[in-house]
């Protein structure tokens, strides 16, 4: 079908067209509802007026950004991206992604598994909730979707294709380019600095060190294509309760660095820590999402070698090429530098949310001014010691001794 823009109503006529929802709704009424709350997409509830147990998702892009309006055009071929994310998520992680009952690249539009009994995990954050099988599923995930869309399993052909459908997402790449690894650290009309932090902002935009860190980074971030990632895995893009984990929104998805999401996930996790301090007090929670990060990276590690360890021919190993204790070390000495660039991710990944254009709801959205100030600082001073220093942290131990230890006036 020629590409259209859908309404609240025509969702409902566009679903009934596509046999396989006509079925699942039966010949029930339908009932809409647009509940979009991102940056970019429509996202559509369609639900059965006699059973609204009976629902799905619709989501559509657009040829424009959706919260800055028609006069600022983003293709919306990203949905295509989203749509083979999704597509790779249901064979390598299934009851971690929703279900897809129909995608339409034409329509730049996927209909999926409305996940109603799971809310957004930052929020879930932001309201002291514990879940405990969070750093299993998510480690699951990451293990999975890293090892299994990499060199280190899929032979050299193999991965050339796979990368072919994913090469085109040049314009949200490009957006993590500027808005994480260059806008947010210099004078930028984009960026938002808060009016208690214009002398810190001023300060930190002169830190040189801290700009070469980010160099190296971004480099990487553009040249090394280890993996299909889902390329903006923070805590606004998983659902989740206290059994399950859902993974959402991979409209960024493209070929990049092991570390990446990884990173992601933790900044986000930091900086859900941190607001803890001005938000709650509530310090067993904070222990609990230190624990929970730990536990990311060591079930993580464990299990991404395992599957690796059941490799024996890959597009980087051939049989007999090299023998098993230096094979062995070699691993080791892999596992550690994506643990370091992880870090170096992280780092980028709440800095850029301190002065630049996206803000993260617990730390931006503090009412009171000076508990926001402090935390903003405490999130930037975390974020500038993992960048300066993320490829001399060792181990777990260091990285969390920086997390911890940082001070408002370190
Ligand atoms: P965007 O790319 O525009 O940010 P998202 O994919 O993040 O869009 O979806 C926006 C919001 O819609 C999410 O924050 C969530 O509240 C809701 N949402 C998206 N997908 C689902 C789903 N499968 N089930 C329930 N709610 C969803
Ligand atoms: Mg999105």
């Amino acid at each position: 079908m020629n590409f259209h823009i859908l309404t609240t109503k025509s969702v409902k006529e566009f679903l009934l067209t596509i046999p396989n929802i006509k079925e699942f709704f039966d010949d029930d009424i339908l009932v809409s509802q647009e509940i979009g709350d991102g940056n970019l997409n429509f996202v559509f509830i369609v639900k059965s007026q006699k059973d609204p147990t009976k629902a799905l998702i619709v989501k559509q892009a657009v040829p424009y950004l959706r919260c800055a309006g028609k006069d600022f055009p983003l293709s919306r071929q990203r949905m295509s991206f989203e749509i083979r994310a999704l597509q790779n998520y249901a064979k390598l992680v299934p009851s971690l992604a929703p279900k897809i009952y129909y995608e339409d690249e034409e329509m730049s539009l996927v209909v999926m598994q409305y996940l109603s009994e799971h809310i957004i995990f930052r929020k879930g954050l932001m309201k002291s909730n514990y879940y405990d099988n969070f750093a299993e599923h998510i480690s699951i995930f990451l293990a999975h979707t890293l090892f299994y869309t990499s060199s280190l399993y899929l032979d050299s052909s193999q991965k050339r294709h796979f990368m072919d459908n994913f090469n085109a997402n040049r314009e949200l790449c490009k957006l993590t380019e500027d808005f994480v690894f260059t806008f947010p650290y210099m004078e930028h009309e984009t960026n938002f600095i808060d009016e208690n932090c214009l002398n810190e902002a001023k300060i930190f935009f002169s830190k040189m060190q801290f700009k070469r860190s980010v160099l190296s980074l971004k480099y990487k971030f553009m040249s090394q294509s280890d993996a299909l990632l889902h390329g903006d895995l923070h805590t606004g893009s998983i659902m989740v309760n206290k059994k399950e984990t859902f993974v959402i929104d991979p409209e960024f998805a493209f070929f990049g660095p092991f570390g990446f999401d990884i990173g992601a996930l933790i900044a986000n996790l930091i900086n859900a820590y941190i607001s803890h301090f001005y938000e709650s007090g509530d310090k067993a929670y904070q222990e609990w999402i230190l624990q929970t990060i730990k536990e990311i990276f060591e079930k993580f590690e464990l299990k991404f070698l395992t599957l690796w360890d059941a490799q024996n021919e890959s597009a980087l190993i051939t049989p007999n090429f090299i023998d098993a204790k230096t094979l062995s070390e070699f691993k080791k000495d892999f596992m550690k530098k994506v643990f370091q660039d992880s870090i170096g991710y992280a780092g980028c990944k709440m800095a850029r949310r301190v002065f630049g254009i996206a803000g993260v709801e617990e730390i931006r959205g503090l009412k009171d001014a000076n508990k926001r100030k402090e935390a903003n600082l405490r999130a930037l001073k975390t974020s500038v010691k993992l960048i300066e220093n993320y490829e001399n942290i060792e181990n777990l131990d260091e990285l969390m001794d920086i997390i911890t230890k940082v001070q408002k006036n370190s």
